[in-house]
């Protein structure tokens, strides 16, 4: 669902976005300023001034090691060019005219230092900003970045300020990036609540694959709520509900009932093959972005990790990473695949995946820009530690490399001679390694499909990134909520390009998989067996499901489907075929 409306009954306010994780959660509000500091305000006795100008004092030394210490390590993996651009920051926090304005404003107004700095960075801030000289309006970005880090030092708070919750709260937000959800204390957050974003953005991925009930794309949820709210969100349904009347909980506790009786039902049949009715076998992989994930896929029951997305790595740690550190990370995430295959993919950070160390220039139209593959044949030194690290890591286990966002044969040619150099240098120093590593590269643009016979002659396995290829193909940004009723994985655009995708791969022998999300909904499963794909990777919390729902049909109905599927010529027409496909095989099952 992708429009908005509100209702409202006496105190309860509901709102309609989209569902973007499932689950049911209810608690207090936890509004997450991923960026912006809730500046506090209050007087300071006069003789306690000075200790707050140390404090200033102390934060702006605490600043300038962090910032010293960023550049480091963006001089080190980057350059010194690409590390620059920090310098204007720590130039920033040596100006003494800045410093003697916050210092004279404790002085003259006897408020607290964080008061005094955000008022004064904001004069200088409207200053820069209605400047004509670009360059000097730059700065005003600069200031503001920097004053916002020295504030969060001040009131102790991290960028992802979860850590110190005392207790699980719903996580409410305008929006979360991925470096974000990559650095949120799971085990305290109960669900996730944003104003924009789509179902196939990386933070709303991650909630997914760990489990946590999400809705996005409520319009307005920030400032409808106030201090003390509690919410409700229902990520199956893409609803959230302000102060939850009693009668509304004990609704929403009668299903959950029933959810739970369907939970326990997939779970006792989590171990059974993944089939269909008539005994036709499918293959069930996990997407993973961290070592606990990696574990509860192979829980799950499934045949290894499809999808191994190690750009979470670094947002976790907000740095590029060392090689060292990289394969004690790729050898942790085989050891937990026990013998099973993972597919590791190369670093696919850009679009909305942003690292601050990364240097990078920000971009117009990111999805379509420095991204991916494209960022990793443009930097040599990382592209290499990171192949080495994930060569080194095939040593202990199955391991397959993956290239992301491919558009031409000449990047998938590139990439294999830097995994050849990377080979080399590992065999001068005696390392092992696994020297047939089966390398593959991602369909997720409409160019990869329409060349995918030239890719498959130089790939051993595909997988089709439906998330991207949706964007892509149907030209909709996936994590815009003002145009995600336009983002449409049942578009016949979407599935003639699968079709010719999975037709090409048997033909040239080539192994294919679909990785993207809707790998995981079950509403496809029987439209892309028929479509003639084996292979499936989704969250490790979603394979239960997938395997349960794909015992409920023969391969024969599948066909059938498929046949009703191809006279249509909306989406909405298909999605309609495929929801009623999907309740008519399961709703005699759960009563
Ligand atoms: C995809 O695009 O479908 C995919 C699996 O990659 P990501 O979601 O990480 O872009
Ligand atoms: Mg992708």
């Amino acid at each position: 669902m992708s429009y908005q409306s509100e209702s409202s009954k006496s105190g309860e306010v509901v709102l309609y976005g989209i569902a973007a994780s499932p689950g049911v959660s209810h608690g207090q509000v936890f509004r997450f300023l991923h960026d912006e500091v809730e500046v506090p305000r209050y007087e300071v006795a006069k003789d306690e001034q000075e200790s707050e100008i140390a404090r200033f004092k102390d934060a702006l030394k605490q600043t300038h090691d962090q910032i010293t210490e960023i550049r480091e390590s963006v001089a080190r993996n980057l350059g010194d060019k690409e590390a620059s651009i920090f310098d204007a920051h720590l130039l920033v926090l040596e100006d003494q005219a800045l410093i003697d304005d916050v210092v004279g404003e404790i002085h003259k107004t006897g408020d607290n230092v964080e008061q005094c700095l955000h008022r004064v960075s904001q004069r200088y801030y409207d200053y820069f900003n209605q400047l004509k000289d670009e360059y000097l309006r730059e700065r005003a970005s600069d200031l503001q970045d920097i004053s916002r880090r020295l504030l969060r030092n001040l009131v102790g708070a991290t960028a992802a300020g979860t850590a110190f919750l005392a207790e699980p709260r719903i996580l409410v937000s305008e929006d979360l990036t991925p470096s974000d959800t990559a650095s949120l204390d799971r085990s305290k957050v109960l669900g996730i609540a944003t104003e924009s974003g789509g179902k196939t953005s990386h933070a709303v991925i991650m909630a997914r694959a760990s489990g946590v009930p999400a809705v996005v794309g409520l319009r307005e949820l920030t400032s409808k709520l106030s201090d003390g709210d509690t919410l409700l969100i229902d990520g199956f349904e893409g609803i959230a509900i302000i102060n939850p009347l009693e009668t509304t909980l004990f609704r929403y506790g009668k299903v959950g009932l029933r959810r739970k009786k369907i939970k326990d039902l997939l779970e006792e049949q989590a171990h059974l093959p993944a089939e269909t009715k008539d005994g036709q076998g499918f293959n069930l992989f996990a997407n993973a972005d961290s070592v606990e994930e990696v574990a509860s896929g192979i829980e799950s029951g499934c045949q290894g990790v499809g999808l191994f997305r190690t750009e979470s790595l670094f947002l976790r740690k907000n740095e590029i990473p060392s090689e060292d550190i990289q394969f004690a990370e790729y050898k942790k995430v085989v050891q937990a695949a026990s013998s099973l295959p993972v597919t590791i993919r190369t670093l696919d950070l850009g679009g909305d995946k942003i690292l601050d160390a990364s240097g990078r220039e920000k971009e117009e139209n990111p999805f379509m820009g420095f991204r991916a593959i494209r960022y990793c044949l443009r930097n040599p030194v990382i592209f290499l530690e990171q192949l080495r690290a994930i060569l080194r890591a095939s040593a202990h286990g199955q391991v397959k490399i993956m290239f992301p966002m491919i558009s031409g044969v000449g990047e998938i040619i590139r990439a294999k001679e830097f995994l050849f150099t990377a080979k080399r240098q590992l065999s001068e120093k005696g390392e092992k390694f696994d020297e047939n590593i089966p390398v593959g590269c991602m369909i997720e643009t409409p160019a990869a499909v329409s060349i995918c016979d030239l890719l498959a002659d130089e790939v051993d396995f595909f997988s089709v990134g439906t998330n991207d290829l949706v964007q892509y193909l149907l030209a909709v940004d996936r994590i815009n909520n003002q145009i995600a009723y336009l983002y449409e994985p049942h578009h016949p655009a979407v599935i003639r390009a699968l079709e010719q995708v999975f037709e090409v791969s048997k033909t040239k022998g080539v192994e294919v998989t679909v990785c993207g999300e809707i790998a995981g909904d079950p509403h496809f499963l029987p439209l892309l067996l028929s479509l003639g794909v084996d292979s499936l990777s989704a969250a490790a919390p979603l394979l239960a499901e997938l395997k349960f729902f794909g015992r409920q049909f023969s391969y024969d109905d599948a066909l059938r489907l498929l046949e009703k599927v191809r006279t249509c010529r909306r989406p909405s027409e298909i999605n309609r075929i495929l929801k009623d496909f999907y309740d008519e095989k399961i709703s005699d099952l759960l009563g």
